[in-house]
């Protein structure tokens, strides 16, 4: 059995916020112990504003889920010395990042932090630019099972619902995410298409994502803002995206490139809702930009559906507005 509080304070050195434990079989039945893990995105250099060109939501401008990942791999290697060694690591440990468990429910449950009415989670009360993650250890952890309080740290702050562009947040905790612009950045087809009655007003010219309602929350104040050198974290992509000319003429792949490493360039995030959304932020102000991938869209080697996608959402957008399209 291990202690746990050797684990929090290795997790403290490693740069992860904080780290709770639950123990459980309900969940997995190959592990024992889950740790839940959070890691800061404050970073100095991180605070471009929503309305600049090309906006890329600060969550992901670097890929802070493969630095989580190193950074428990870091934990899970000094849990395993801590043991007589007899299993072999991947059988003492697991990383679960963005997988089938339930981040945030995890983190409630094992007193990481409390939810707030934007539907995320507050971490050591400090608000929420935080990435979760978990590690699943198989191994006992001693330590005194304590009760866990949910604290309301929001109060009678509203600031979060009363600043949704969309109308996502309602009251009560409430969320309707298929009108979330940070959910439908990365959807294709019906999902993104029938809601654009809601998407184009608030759109303006970003690229990926909204934080408007983690950017507003007083309670990030009390997290300290974390110095680096940007380029240095893994999957860096700056905080905006400006495509340079060769994007007018669309290649299968090239988005993708331009993302490499990081959390855009995977695959459960399409190239087509990247061209997509690179069309939608030249929309308003930069027309001629979506006339020219209109037209070099046949000739492109994209799929056929792709092709058929890409065209659609141009002629809806041209319902907004008088792009003229020959
Ligand atoms: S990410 Fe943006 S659109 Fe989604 S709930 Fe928050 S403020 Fe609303
Ligand atoms: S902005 Fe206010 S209501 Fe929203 S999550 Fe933060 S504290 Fe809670």
């Amino acid at each position: 059995m291990i202690s746990n509080s050797n684990i929090i304070e290795k997790a403290k050195e490693l740069g992860l916020e904080k780290i709770a434990f639950l123990h459980t079989t309900e969940l997995t039945n190959d592990f024992k112990v889950i740790i839940s893990a959070s890691l800061s995105y404050n970073y100095n250099w991180n605070n471009e504003s929503e309305s600049a060109f090309g906006y890329i939501a600060r969550y992901t401008t670097a890929n802070f889920y493969k630095l989580l990942r190193i950074k428990l791999k870091a934990l899970g290697d000094f849990i395993y010395q801590q043991t007589e060694m007899t299993m072999k690591k991947n059988e003492l440990y697991h990383i679960s990042i963005n997988s089938n468990l339930n981040d945030k429910q995890i983190a409630l449950q094992s007193g990481l932090g409390n939810i707030l009415n934007n539907s995320l989670i507050s971490v050591n009360h400090k608000g929420c630019k935080f990435v979760l993650g978990n590690l699943l250890i198989n191994e006992d952890v001693d330590m005194c099972d304590s009760v866990i309080h949910q604290v309301n740290e929001c109060g009678s702050c509203h600031l979060c619902i009363d600043s949704c562009p969309t109308g996502a947040l309602k009251e009560n905790r409430l969320f309707d995410k298929s009108i979330c612009l940070q959910h439908l950045s990365s959807q294709i087809g019906d999902e993104f298409d029938s809601k654009l009655d809601y998407i184009i007003p608030h759109w303006n010219e970003r690229f990926f994502g909204c934080t408007r309602c983690v950017d507003v929350c007083p309670l990030n104040n009390k997290n300290q803002q974390i110095e680096c050198i940007a380029h240095e974290l893994p999957g860096y992509i700056g905080t905006v995206f400006t495509a340079d000319d060769c994007l007018k003429t669309i290649k299968k792949g090239e988005f993708k490139k331009k993302f490499t490493g990081n959390q855009l360039g995977a695959n459960w995030i399409p190239e087509v809702a990247l061209i997509r959304n690179y069309i939608l932020m030249n929309f308003k102000n930069n027309k001629s930009i979506c006339m020219e991938m209109y037209n070099s869209i046949d000739k492109s080697d994209l799929d056929t559906a792709e092709k058929k996608y890409l065209k659609k959402i141009i002629l809806l957008l041209k319902n907004y507005d008088d792009i003229s399209i020959k």
